[in-house]
């Protein structure tokens, strides 16, 4: 048999028109807002705190992943598949894909294999629109910035050389990383040094997704934070009256969107901030819709459990209230081989004594979970090489501690092949054990709630503040941001912030090199590392091998 790829399974699936799911979560016909056939925006109205709830949201996370990814997003699709099979109303909610790994090396985020939501190429691409809003009205208030050094009247005094706000584009384009603006006279602006960063990495995004309503996201939006007047007085977005015009650019943007997975189930795809420098999960609201109307909501947070998860209950969570019943903590015996030692070249042959080795990663993980005071189940993504021996030692470890490990084959056969899954889950959310407590309390010292994200959930000896770190908290401090939640940026290729310290790495120290303010989104970056917010494309740009023929069907995607 021929093997298909991610976009010739998707075109070969009959596609329901939206009306029909809509239906499925109990949604008139004129209760959408249909874009063609296959894509709506859904109301804010239909948003129900009751319902939240007294519904199920299931997290989805990972261990410590390889670069290829591990597949959080496709079991988050196969798991929904799996419980609707098994008479449950589940919908998965997700990200929106950026354009930049679309056309870079990752490729879009719309799941693989029998695990998707369609329609792929629509989702990847454009979609309904989004993204564009997100960067016009953060370019809005770029535009806003620099009539305002421009102009005689109204200045804000504003220094030029501490302005932290930059422009987006939704494109992997490093020549504008570090630009220069204002050039060419008087009349043209007062020139300053400037850059683009990829939409994803936006505050705009970020707040977006953890806006309420669109009061709160005005207020957000206001708050965002620009930059010194040369008398050192913090200026914000409010300053320029900035938020009412920027809300006004997202008007369709805050609401989710309503798509379906290849087996006709419901998916609502709504906001994508980076997992590095942001929140890397998809809107509150998007979220809150989900548990609005289905009885089980599935949804991913971005990198691995370390970050994703970490970030997902502690911001997320406890900003908007949710409590989750179960995580499902994503596993491939590929990335277990990694920790154990094995080399690139190795990672797709089996080896029980890697995998042992590299278990230690995945205890870890359960351990954190476990933290939260939630009940885990682990997925172990199923990848063509993996061995009966390498998944059985798996199965057994993870019994010791209590927990239970399944085989999910949502990819290779969708919800068929995640029914067990789906049971597992259905049986963690029914024993009741879970009942979320955040790590840390937002009212607590900056300095306290970082030590205690890098010792519990990193595993660190000992945590660094380098000197401009140590100055930067006490900016956070004189400004009034300190009771502002944590959101970490670290690599997500180790517990540490090395690397290359695969497994689980002990008695490290982790070093706190500055800690930006997102005062919107209302949390604190520590950068515990360099950040990439401007992606470059490969040599060879998945581009290159994409086309539309004359009936305008897509190949090449993936
Ligand atoms: P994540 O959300 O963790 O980044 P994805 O679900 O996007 O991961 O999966 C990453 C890539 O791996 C995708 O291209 C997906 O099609 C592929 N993939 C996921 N699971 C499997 C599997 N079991 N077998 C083969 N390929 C898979
Ligand atoms: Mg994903």
């Amino acid at each position: 048999m021929k093997h298909l790829t991610d976009i010739e399974i998707a075109q070969q699936n009959k596609i329901k028109h939206i009306k029909e799911i809509a239906t499925k979560l109990g949604i008139e016909e004129d209760g959408i807002e249909m874009f063609g056939k296959y894509k709506a925006k859904l109301p804010l109205s239909l948003i129900d705190e009751e319902k939240i709830k007294n519904n199920n949201l299931i997290l989805v996370t990972a261990i410590t992943p390889t670069p290829a990814g591990e597949g959080k997003t496709t079991v988050s699709i196969g798991l929904t598949e799996g419980l609707n099979k098994i008479g449950n109303q589940a919908t998965v909610v997700l990200r929106e894909p950026s354009l930049g790994p679309v056309f870079g090396i990752k490729g879009g985020a719309a799941g693989g294999g029998y695990s998707q939501v369609i329609p792929m190429e629509d989702i990847n691409l454009h979609f309904t629109g989004d993204f564009n809003a997100v960067e016009k009205a953060n370019n809005l208030l770029s535009a806003l910035i620099d009539n305002n050094l421009q102009s005689s009247c109204c200045k804000l005094n504003l220094d030029p050389r501490t302005i932290l706000w930059k422009r987006v584009m939704d494109m992997n384009d490093r020549s504008l990383r570090n630009i220069v603006i204002g050039l060419g006279g008087t009349a043209n602006g007062v020139p300053r040094e400037d850059g683009f960063d990829i939409t994803p990495a936006s505050e705009v995004m970020a707040i977006l997704c953890m806006a309420n309503d669109f009061e709160d996201l005005k207020k957000r939006l206001g708050d965002i934070f620009i930059g010194f007047t040369y008398d050192k007085q913090p200026i914000f977005a409010r300053d320029l009256k900035a938020e009412n015009a920027m809300a006004i650019l997202l008007k369709h943007a805050i609401r989710p969107n309503l798509v379906q997975t290849l087996e006709g189930n419901p998916a609502i795809i709504h906001g994508g901030p980076f997992a590095n420098i942001a929140q890397g999960t998809n809107s509150i609201i998007a979220t809150k819709m989900g548990l609005s109307l289905s009885n089980y909501v599935i949804t991913e947070a971005g990198f691995g459990a370390d970050l994703g998860a970490e970030k997902f209950l502690n911001i997320k969570c406890q900003s908007a209230g949710l409590s989750p019943k179960a995580v499902v903590l994503v596993a491939t015996i590929r990335a277990l081989r990694h920790h154990g030692g094995a080399k690139k070249d190795q990672y797709n042959t089996p080896s029980l004594d890697f995998v042992k080795q590299g278990f230690c990663n995945l205890e870890k993980h359960i351990e954190n979970i476990r933290k939260f005071n939630i009940e885990p189940v682990v997925a172990i993504n199923a990848f063509s090489n993996d061995s009966y021996e390498e998944i059985e030692f798996i199965i057994e470890k993870c019994e010791e501690l209590g927990v239970q490990a399944v085989v999910s084959e949502g990819w290779a056969k969708g919800g068929k092949g995640t029914i067990k899954l789906a049971k597992a889950v259905v049986k963690v959310v029914e024993s009741n054990k879970s009942s979320f407590k955040p790590l840390y309390d937002w009212n607590s010292p900056v300095k306290e709630k970082i030590e205690k994200i890098a010792k519990e959930i990193y595993g660190a000896a000992i945590v660094d503040f380098d000197k401009k770190a140590k100055l930067n908290l006490k900016r956070i401090e004189r400004l009034g941001f300190s009771d502002f939640a944590i959101c970490m940026a670290k690599t997500q290729k180790s517990f540490s912030d090395n690397e290359f310290l695969v497994g689980r790495p002990e008695n490290f120290t982790v070093t706190v090199r500055e800690i930006e303010i997102a005062a919107g989104a209302k949390f604190i970056i520590p950068i515990l590392g360099s950040m990439m917010r401007m992606p470059g494309l490969p040599g060879t740009p998945a581009s290159e091998n994409m086309t539309i023929d004359n009936n305008g069907v897509i190949s090449g995607l993936s």
